[in-house]
């Protein structure tokens, strides 16, 4: 199909009209609504989610549909149109009973979406870590669903198909168990920690819940300054097409290489240098607005600690870079956070601190692979103002601030590129910041 390849605006009305008329023709019945709920993008705040930083996520307007018809015999089914079990014309149909969903009970793709109605739940019972008990979102013995799910993110590209398939389950289970289309910030918070709780227990990947608060608590034009030490989220601005700009992500579509394994181990690293520098996490090693002198002089006390005898786990070169990249990100996030709360942002500052995030994750949490090297250096080369991966690397996507005329030549860089290097051909999509999911049908 020749480079650059542009992945296609979603037409959400027409997809859920398609969805809703091929869950019909799947189960016999026509959906009781069509749910959607988007992937995200994330401007800073890589590997610090766990550590109680700050991260800066938007939804953006790929979102995952979910359509979906009440039962009453507490059997959840569901079908996805991107099964990669089965060919597209004939899926498989994945069944279990709602009250048989356990952690290590569910295969594949439908631990994702089974795992959604385990997690609320958990929360409801109170048993997860959100902070109150939402006892509405008990689901009744007899609750069941039939489901069926199309996304129009890219899957594995790193913008969050995963949380976008758990967060339209979430709003379309919610909404057959309650009627409520347009769930409060309250009860959007508690979906999207049962979300993280299929993830984590059911899928049993690491997740900190930013992709879920994204999908979920996004506001139209805007991104999340997300506190990860509460997950108090607040709105600020990201639109930048009124300077000119847009966000274009690159999916390197770069094999997943290495990756079992190293989101925990910079997690313990990272626990490790808490643990020299005696703090619960590392957010508490910081003052509550953090500048790069502060960064610093964390660094240093780390270093005297470290070389007076202070008993360290792990390898000492690495619990130091992964300490060094989240001082440092820490202080990144909060500057972009300061910039995008002005009422006249520095762009060009916050594109250089997006370049310093991308030389962060590559340098100090040494997550980076040559795919995405290529993809920031190529941005950078044809005129981006910054660029940086996207979410815990090893492959995923880059996301670039870039002159809205200038997006066909930083595709054609990109090209030129990957090209050299002998990669796969890597897929473009512009991200517009977009509000979170929703009742859609
Ligand atoms: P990302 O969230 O960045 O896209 P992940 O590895 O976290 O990457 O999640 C990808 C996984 O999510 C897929 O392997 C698949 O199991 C599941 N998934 C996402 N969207 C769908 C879908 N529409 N149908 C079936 N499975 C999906
Ligand atoms: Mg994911």
């Amino acid at each position: 199909a020749g480079c650059p390849q542009w992945v296609p605006q979603p037409d959400v009305a027409a997809r859920a009209r398609e969805l809703g008329e091929r869950f019909e023709r799947a189960y016999g019945r026509a959906p009781a609504g069509v749910w959607a709920a988007p992937g995200r993008a994330n401007l800073m705040g890589e590997y610090i989610d766990f550590s109680g930083g700050m991260c800066l996520p938007f939804a953006h307007q790929y979102v995952t549909l979910t359509a979906a018809a009440p039962r009453t015999d507490g059997v959840l089914r569901a079908l996805s149109l991107q099964d990669a079990d089965e060919s597209v014309a004939d899926h498989r149909l994945r069944e279990t009973r709602v009250a048989q969903i356990a952690p290590g009970g569910i295969s594949g793709w439908f631990g994702y979406a089974a795992g959604v109605a385990w997690g609320m739940n958990r929360v409801a019972a109170g048993a997860s870590a959100h902070p109150v008990a939402v006892p509405e979102l008990t689901l009744p013995a007899e609750f069941g669903a039939d489901l069926m799910v199309d996304s129009t993110v890219p899957i594995g590209a790193g913008l969050a198909s995963s949380a976008a398939l758990e967060c339209s389950v979430a709003l379309a289970l919610h909404s057959l168990h309650t009627g409520e289309d347009d769930p409060d910030d309250a009860h959007r918070r508690a979906l999207a920690r049962a979300c993280m709780d299929a993830e984590n227990y059911i899928v049993g990947a690491n997740t900190g819940g930013l992709d879920q608060t994204a999908s979920l608590r996004s506001h139209a034009g805007e991104m999340i300054a997300l506190d990860c030490r509460d997950f108090d989220a607040t709105h600020l601005p990201a639109d930048p097409s009124a300077a000119g700009l847009t966000w274009l992500a690159v999916d390197t579509r770069a094999p997943h290489r290495l990756a079992d394994g190293q989101y925990s181990s910079r997690r313990d690293e990272c626990e490790a240098a808490a643990a020299v520098l005696g703090v619960a996490r590392l957010r508490d090693a910081l003052p509550e607005h953090p500048t790069e002198d502060d960064a610093a002089t964390v660094l240093e006390h780390f270093d005297a600690l470290v070389s007076s005898g202070a008993a360290l786990r792990g390898n000492p070169e690495g619990v130091r870079l992964r300490l060094r990249h989240s001082l440092t990100e820490m202080v990144r996030s909060v500057r972009i956070a300061d910039q995008l709360s002005s009422p006249d942002p520095d762009w060009s500052l916050v594109g250089r601190l997006l370049v310093a995030g991308h030389e962060s994750m590559r340098r100090d949490c040494q997550v980076t692979v040559p795919e995405l090297d290529a993809a920031v250096t190529a941005c950078l080369d044809a005129g981006a103002l910054g660029a940086k991966v996207v979410g815990g690397g090893f492959g995923g996507s880059v996301i670039a601030l870039a002159p809205a005329d200038d997006v066909e030549a930083l595709a054609a860089s990109v090209c030129g590129s990957f090209a050299e290097h002998g990669f796969r051909d890597p897929l473009f999509l512009t991200l517009i910041p977009s509000p979170a999911g929703r009742r859609v049908r």
